[in-house]
């Protein structure tokens, strides 16, 4: 049954404390990605709405900068305790939304948990640093300073996760934040502000501006707006990098992803396996963390797609919030086409494939496709070199270790890599020639905590500090040198 249009909510921005509609004509509907059945209107923003915001939060920096730390950092306290007392309900918002299964959205709320408590931190991390005497009767001292007005640009797949990398640090650091969610996610931007304000996060520190590439634009080119953060698909994180750096900003860009797992012939096959499903299937593949590419080494081949395929068979695919369900929809029916085109391809140039999403029934309206696994993959094949971002996982053989880090490093993309051995000096070999930048051994999804950077190379990002961690703290904050003579 389709809701009514006056049951589905029109969402609003929030700019200086306020919910307030957006000067726009311009409208989307969210569907539930599961049921196709529309949940809410995002209004598509205006450059002249992100110019409002700009002024309300420019106006609570003046006060938000000059508020002591250990008060910044007590509001983010209050703001974690709320944020647990909700788990469920944000696990659920995240699943309705997005399509992920429960398990996984309340998974995501746990590492979104762990940002804020990491920004609560905010008394030793905003320290600086002294050296006495640095030349005869010189003192030197480094003092941090937040940047001013941040903005923060998030992608569909993880809609509490990417914004909880972005504004608790940010706001931490004394800055105040304008967030341009991902208007395929937009609802759970709503309940992360209204938690913050319980907490006691004074007006116009954080906002919210809904909209798509106007929006984000505007953001861009705002004199306003000093630093510009980033996460979602290349060609996007490419031009909000240049066009960000153009307009004099600080910026940090997050992209796509490829992720080769290599498995060696002396790897624990059970372990692989459970680990690799995990990986290329969980989040329906939507995880910039995802195993898109297994490289088999040798001998182990037949085995592991024969174990692939037979462990694949026996996932659920459904609505998330069904506790059983593992695989949920891709997020929208236009991602679904597109993923059918992919597979489509990798049948035409050459793959073997090994299992048929495409066959696989659900009695939900979403936009399911089911786990897919081709063999016999080559580096010419489309399948190799796009992200997906969908449940399809290749598989390429290869005869050594060295070919198959060789083979990886080939990719444009440079997020993830992983291996599967026993071996001390294969791991020491992985570690030290592959080129990318978070590194899994015997772990299917090797995504760093909160209190180490995100870090990936080449194409995956664009930019010189990393999201999180102490480069997080570095990109929110200005360092001013001072030396005395006394
Ligand atoms: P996307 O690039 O379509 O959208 C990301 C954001 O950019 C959204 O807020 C969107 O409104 C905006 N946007 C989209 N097109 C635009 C345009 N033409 N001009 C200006 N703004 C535009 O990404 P997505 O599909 O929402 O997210 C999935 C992608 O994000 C995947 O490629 C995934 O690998 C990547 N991702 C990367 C990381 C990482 O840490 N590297 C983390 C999560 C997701």
């Amino acid at each position: 049954m389709t809701k009514s249009s006056t049951e589905i909510k029109t969402l609003k921005n929030y700019i200086g404390g306020q919910w307030i509609e957006a000067q726009t004509e311009k409208y989307e509907d969210v569907p539930n990605p599961a049921t196709d059945q529309t949940i809410a209107r995002v209004p598509l923003s205006t450059p002249n709405d992100i110019d409002i915001a700009v002024k309300e939060a420019t106006k609570a920096f003046a006060v938000w900068s000059k508020t002591p730390v250990p008060k910044r950092a007590r509001i983010l306290f209050r703001y974690q305790q709320l944020l647990v007392e909700h788990w469920d309900e944000l696990a659920r918002l995240i699943t309705v939304e997005n399509g992920k299964s429960y398990k996984e959205a309340y998974g995501e709320v746990q590492r979104s948990i762990e940002n804020v408590e990491f920004a609560a931190g905010a008394p030793t991390l905003m320290m600086g640093e002294q050296l006495t005497e640095i030349a005869s009767g010189l003192d030197s001292a480094m003092y941090r300073y937040p940047v001013g007005v941040v903005a923060g640009i998030t992608p569909f797949n993880f809609p509490m996760m990417v914004p909880c990398w972005m504004f608790p640090l940010a706001i931490a650091c004394g800055n105040t934040f304008i967030l341009k969610p991902s208007e395929r996610t937009p609802m759970m931007a709503q309940r992360l502000v209204e938690l913050f304000n319980e907490a006691g996060l004074p007006q116009g520190v954080l906002n919210i501006v809904h909209g798509a590439h106007d929006a984000v634009n505007g953001l861009l080119e705002h004199k306003g707006i000093k630093a510009i953060s980033f996460v979602g698909s290349q060609p996007v994180a490419e031009y909000v990098y240049r066009t960000a750096a153009q307009n004099g900003k600080r910026v940090q860009a997050l992209a796509g992803a490829k992720n080769h797992t290599i498995v060696l012939p002396d790897a624990d096959l059970d372990l692989a396996v459970e680990q690799i499903i995990g990986a290329a299937f969980g989040s329906a593949g939507e995880r910039c963390m995802a195993c898109s590419v297994v490289v088999a080494v040798g001998d182990i081949a037949d085995e592991l797609v024969f174990r692939l395929k037979e462990a694949s068979d026996q996932i659920r695919i459904g609505n998330g919030l069904n506790e059983e369900v593992f695989l949920g929809p891709l997020i929208r029916e236009s991602h679904r086409q597109k993923t059918l085109g992919y597979i489509e391809s990798g049948v035409k140039q050459g793959a073997q494939l090994v299992r048929d999403g495409r066959l696989d029934s659900v009695e939900e309206n979403g936009y399911f496709v089911g786990p897919t696994i081709f063999d016999q993959v080559s580096t010419e094949m489309t399948i190799w070199k796009d992200e997906i971002f969908a449940p399809v996982l290749s598989v390429v053989r290869v005869n050594t270790l060295t070919e198959a880090i060789e083979l990886t490093n080939q990719s444009r993309f440079a997020n993830g890599a992983c291996i599967f051995t026993d071996s001390a000096s294969a791991i020491r070999q992985f570690r030290e020639e592959i080129d990318a930048g978070m590194l899994g051994v015997n772990i299917g999804v090797p995504a760093p905590m909160a209190f180490f950077p995100f870090s990936g190379w080449k194409d995956s990002f664009y930019g010189d500090l990393h999201a999180n961690g102490k480069d997080g703290v570095n990109f929110y904050t200005r360092r001013k040198m001072v030396t005395v003579r006394m």
